[in-house]
């Protein structure tokens, strides 16, 4: 298979005692591409240093965590401006909300959202959009902002179909991970009336393992039982799967080949 994971934090410390060998088996598992969406001004240096070291497999974004955005975000942002001045990033991710982890942030929450939109117009980038209890929301922002230019993924999609052809009709891609390898994940009366040309795969790894590895460290090398999964639900094969999403990602993050 040849698969693209559009969404994992390789770069978690979770991997640093074994990532060497996590990184073979990805490549044995037939992952080609991994998106690494940023979290914060911390995160950073962890996430280039994996670039460094697996050369082509791992390419990075820039962005600040909803969750992640506190009092301090003006001096984030900051640093995250001045790294996209510097050199070239995938997209500007990941952004977005966040309803489920503190309500306290919102405000501002979607002030660092709107910023961010902006560089990802700026710089013509696609975005990546975490947006957790508060989708409706989220694709209001998105709404307001797109003006023809904006693309992007709302990642780790868990909504209906109504949220789904919303997201469609605003040009944005859904990010499929583990959740919808789950018993009432909800996401199997939702992907059978999607077309596959509006889907990429994702793992979100360390988090969200896909069933039959559910509740252990997630791994883009479980992409596979993703990609087995959405075949099931629109009657293919998970190969045509994975070439499907795979041009998707390819087309969203302008790169020609892999
Ligand atoms: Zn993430």
């Amino acid at each position: 298979m040849n698969l693209i994971d559009t969404h994992a934090h390789i770069y978690s410390t979770k991997f640093d005692a074994d990532r060497d060998q996590v990184i073979e088996e990805i490549k044995e598992a037939g992952v080609e591409r991994i998106y690494m969406p940023n979290v914060d001004v911390e995160t950073i240096d962890q996430m280039l240093d994996c670039e460094s070291r697996y050369g082509d497999l791992c390419i990075p974004m820039m962005g600040l965590h909803p969750c992640d955005v506190k009092e301090d975000f003006p001096q984030q942002l900051y640093v995250m401006e001045e790294w996209l001045g510097k050199r070239s990033f995938a997209a500007i991710g990941e952004i977005g909300t966040d309803l489920y982890w503190d309500k306290t942030t919102f405000e501002i929450q979607k002030e660092a959202l709107n910023i961010q939109i902006g560089w990802a117009k700026k710089y013509a980038l696609p975005i990546v959009l975490h947006c957790r209890e508060s989708i409706d929301e989220t694709i209001e922002i998105i709404e307001k902002a797109q003006d023809g230019s904006l693309t992007g993924i709302f990642h780790c999609f868990t909504g209906t179909l109504d949220q789904a052809q919303k997201i469609i009709k605003l040009g944005f891609l859904l990010g499929i991970g583990g959740v919808a390898t789950y018993k009432n994940g909800g996401l199997d009366l939702v992907i059978p009336s999607l077309g596959l040309e509006n889907l990429v795969l994702e793992t979100d790894a360390p988090y969200l393992a896909p069933v039959p590895h559910r509740g252990k460290r997630n791994t883009p090398a479980y992409l596979p039982h993703i990609a087995q999964r959405v075949g099931d639900l629109v009657q293919v094969s998970a190969a045509e799967v994975a070439l499907a999403t795979k041009a998707n990602a390819l087309n969203l993050f302008k790169e020609i080949t892999v």
